[in-house]
């Protein structure tokens, strides 16, 4: 049987999502409902795929069954492309199985040709509605479809208001949408050299192509890498008969949240706007009406509007973002979709739902978004100083958090500043989905136009990103980079404020605060702790990150970066000093200063962790990051080791190493001084005497991390001078302490050789950062620079410094775990790279069984949720 690449909205549902994407996928449902949505089809994901194996071509199968489908929309609408009587016109819309608003094209009134407007315009009796349309459809096709600049249309609409005298888009009269039409159709020739097509089956086949291709547009794959959405999905295409908001008074669109979505609220939350289409409310160009609003001037497609909403939230089990059209009076439903949220939002409303018994605390957790906490953990503006400054204006608060930067009114700019490590905030009109990486880029966005459902406003909450959107009291001179304000000027790098969370524009900088939880988000993290499997720890090497990654809710530490120790002020001459030795006198003395220095900060770990587990690992100074390079800081150490500074100089240029991360690091260090490795033992064994002496009930085992380790021979040679040194002092001290030694996987051939390591390892924990630098052979420290190639080419989709290769890394990471539990069923096994903080690759190492994760303070609770979510869905 031929393969089915279309379907109608009657033959779907909500769990087809992978085949006609989201967007269908709820038509579908909707329709399935009984709900009032109009009629349509959709085309799958598969076919987009296809389109792609076809070398971007529709294939006659798949056209084919289009036109079939078509002619059922027709029959089933009683109207017909190009129609002298009843004609059809149609929207074309994008829908991946994963939202991605904004991202992808879009065309409506499609189906419109001189003879079609004719009749639209003498069936309505609206010739200017007609034409509207009609031009709006050119112009939209023009730019979606051929690529055309949006700008050269906007110019003749103003040249067209210039000739007329007039200024607002409204004062435009049919006769002048036609003459739009009749410029816009001669641009379009002269720009492509062919006529504007005429034939609705033409433009639709043109349509679907150009949306099928907008799925690779760079905005696309910006936001798939934002949000680990796999190029292989494919875009789904929706064909829509059209209904129209804009044809006339008893018409409107709108959007709309069964909750709210910056507070979670339970109250139905949106806006919408009289006579204008689809995109206008979106876009923000014009500012719309509160929802509540819509129960005066439309009171029975009103009442349906909120007895549908509940309903789909209901039967969804989800705060449901929705977009609707009033023809005449008659509501319909154009889209409904899980809504984007706050994180506080989110948790709000995961909370009120199990309340209200519509969910289980287990859908509960698999409702937030893991990345989302960020935004809570993050600081807000010092209260007092946010007192005493002055607001310049105050618009919509779209977005919470507290911003703080310098202004930038480019997305370009923004990159660039933030490269430069400047903090900005962004000032726009409005933004557009071009600017997301800008967006990105910014501590927050400022927009002049839009509301809450704006692309800025859902954009930046998808972010957690603080933003201020409609503050229209602002005027922007794009030329004189500046903005003015209630007759003040502010210009390019001045300081401003934003606080996402009540609307507030602040003239100056406000100093930030650390961010506080409780209430809900406790709760909500009690139930992911309860779910989850694996325990989570952190990577803090100072008493303060440790405590701090308590608070968050860490149970231990997976990761004491001993070097990172002494990156506080004075102490780096201390390591330097070690580094440069050059005879056995020079050595011991700098370890001796060393040694009691370690103590305590061990010490100072221990107390702050308070009996939690905490694995130490060894020093690992890669040489380039810790040898002096500057002449004073060289005649500085030159002076405290009593060395004449030509001698130092020489040394450290011999110190030099071509490819310092495959260098003189880790436990090599050990190999060549075996004084570090006793030096570090001592320093961990007395001070877990010292704190076990202060609070017996910790009973603290010290674990000892060995890393870069590759072999055996070296994990005994080095683990020898570890077991002689601290059993010698436990003889000494006269105190029985078990201790642990266990190493890092983070050379392929420790991973390849696990099974041996697995004999003297008690623990393993996987360095994924080493691991990803040497499997891929990209160094950590350049790969930026030329990921982005790949990114486009299509090579790697993401960074695996950030995202684990699952396919080549995470398969060593399985091979290892094999091995190592071969020889030791029951080693500890954990990952403490940068990934034990990511969601989809703690999904991945859940699913190998993986004992801990360890990540960065603030991203404890992503961690504790992705764990929780990982555990359910494992364990379904
Ligand atoms: C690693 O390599 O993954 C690791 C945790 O060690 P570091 O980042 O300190 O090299
Ligand atoms: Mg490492």
């Amino acid at each position: 049987m031929e393969k089915k690449f279309v379907y109608l909205f009657n033959e779907g549902d909500a769990n087809m999502r992978e085949l006609l994407g989201g967007k269908g996928a709820n038509l579908a449902e909707m329709s399935k409902l009984g709900m009032p949505v109009p009629n349509g089809f959709t085309i799958t994901t598969e076919a987009c795929n296809q389109y792609y194996d076809d070398g971007e071509k529709i294939s006659e199968e798949i056209q084919e069954q289009i036109l079939e489908y078509l002619s059922t929309l027709e029959e089933e609408t009683g109207k017909k492309f190009g129609d002298k009587e009843n004609p059809l016109l149609v929207s074309v819309r994008s829908g991946a199985r994963a939202s991605m608003p904004g991202m992808m094209d879009t065309i409506l009134n499609l189906g419109i040709n001189d003879v079609v407007a004719a009749t639209i315009a003498e069936k309505t009796d609206n010739p200017r509605f007609a034409y509207d349309s009609y031009r709006r459809f050119i112009q939209m096709f023009a730019d979606v479809v051929k690529g055309l600049s949006k700008k050269r249309f906007e110019e003749i609409i103003d040249e067209v208001k210039a000739a007329k005298g007039i200024t607002s888009d409204l004062e435009l009269d049919a006769e002048d949408m036609k003459e739009l039409v009749a410029r816009f159709k001669e641009f379009y020739r002269s720009e492509l050299g062919e006529d504007f097509p005429t034939d609705p089956r033409d433009q639709m086949m043109e349509a679907i192509e150009a949306v099928f291709r907008s799925w690779n547009n760079d905005r696309a794959i910006y936001y798939r890498r934002q949000n680990d959405i796999p190029s292989d999905w494919g875009t789904a295409v929706n064909v829509q008969m059209m209904v129209f908001g804009n044809m006339g008074d008893g018409c409107g669109t709108g959007v709309a949240f069964t909750r709210n979505p910056a507070t979670g609220e339970s109250k139905l939350f949106g806006e919408f706007l009289m006579n204008a289409q689809g995109e206008d409310v979106v876009a923000g160009v014009r500012t719309p009406n509160k929802i509540d609003q819509l129960a005066e001037i439309s009171p029975a497609a009103y009442e349906q509007f909120v007895d549908i909403c509940s309903k789909l939230e209901k039967h969804y089990k989800n705060m449901q973002d929705m977009e609707f059209t009033i023809e005449n009076g008659k509501l319909f439903m154009l889209q409904t979709r899980n809504g984007k949220r706050t994180a506080q939002a989110a948790l709000k409303i995961a909370c009120d739902m199990v309340d209200e018994g519509l969910i289980t605390p287990e859908e509960a957790l698999m409702m937030v978004e893991p990345q989302t906490l960020d935004a809570l953990l993050h600081p807000t503006f010092d209260k007092d100083a946010q007192k005493k400054a002055r607001v310049i204006t105050t618009a919509l608060p779209a977005s919470p958090g507290a911003a703080c930067g310098q202004i930038v009114f480019s997305a370009e700019e923004a990159i660039e500043e933030a490269a430069n490590g400047k903090k900005v905030v962004l000032v726009r009109l409005e933004t557009s989905p071009e600017d997301i990486q800008g967006m990105a880029a910014a501590q927050g966005i400022l927009t002049v136009r839009g509301g809450m459902t704006s692309h800025a406003a859902v954009v930046a909450r998808g972010m957690g990103t603080c933003c201020v959107s409609g503050a229209g009291d602002i005027k922007i001179d794009d030329e004189a980079g500046e903005f003015t304000v209630n007759g003040e000027t502010f210009k390019r790098g001045d300081w401003i404020s934003l606080d996402g969370s009540t609307g507030a524009v602040y003239g100056e900088a406000i100093p930030t605060v650390p961010a506080e939880i409780s209430g809900d988000f406790e709760r909500f993290m009690t139930w992911a702790d309860e779910a989850r499997r694996m325990k989570i720890r952190t990577n803090a090497d100072t008493p303060r990150d440790a405590a701090q990654a308590v608070k968050f809710g860490a149970e231990g530490i997976g990761l004491v970066r001993t070097e990172h120790m002494f990156f506080d002020g004075d102490k780096i001459k201390a390591i330097r000093e070690m580094i440069v030795a050059k005879t056995p006198e020079q050595m011991e003395a700098a370890l001796a200063k060393l040694e009691p220095m370690q103590q305590e900060d061990f010490e100072g770990i221990y107390e702050a962790m308070e009996g939690r587990p905490v694995t130490i690992r060894y020093l690992d100074p890669p040489l380039h990051e810790f040898v002096p390079t500057k002449e004073e800081d060289i005649a500085e150490l030159a002076a405290e080791m009593n060395m004449d500074v030509a001698d130092l100089t020489e040394i450290i240029t011999a110190l030099h190493e071509v490819n310092p991360m495959m260098g003189h690091r880790g436990s090599r260090l050990d190999v060549s001084n075996p004084g570090i490795a006793r030096m570090q033992t001592e320093a961990v064994i007395r001070a877990a005497i010292n704190v076990n002496k202060k609070h017996p009930d910790w009973n603290i085992v010290p674990e000892i991390m060995l890393p870069l380790i590759g072999d055996l021979k070296e994990l005994k040679y080095v683990k020898k001078m570890v077991t002689e040194t601290a059993d010698k002092i436990l003889a000494e001290e006269g105190v029985d302490m078990p201790y642990h030694v266990g190493t890092m996987i983070e050379v392929p051939r420790a991973a390849l050789k696990a099974g041996e390591l697995a004999k003297e390892a008690e623990f393993f924990s996987f360095g994924t950062n080493d691991l990803t630098q040497l499997t891929f052979g990209f160094s950590r420290d350049d790969a930026g620079k030329f990921l982005p190639e790949y990114y486009s080419a299509k090579i790697y989709e993401t960074d695996p410094f950030a995202k684990l290769d699952q396919e080549g890394v995470g398969e060593l990471i399985a091979f290892a775990v094999e091995r190592g539990r071969a020889t030791r069923p029951n080693i500890k096994l954990g990952v403490c790279g940068e990934h034990g903080g990511d969601p989809a690759s703690i999904e991945f190492v859940d699913g190998l069984g993986l004992d801990y994760v360890s990540c960065s303070p603030y991203r404890v609770p992503i961690a504790r949720l992705a764990a929780a979510q990982a555990a359910i869905k494992h364990r379904k």
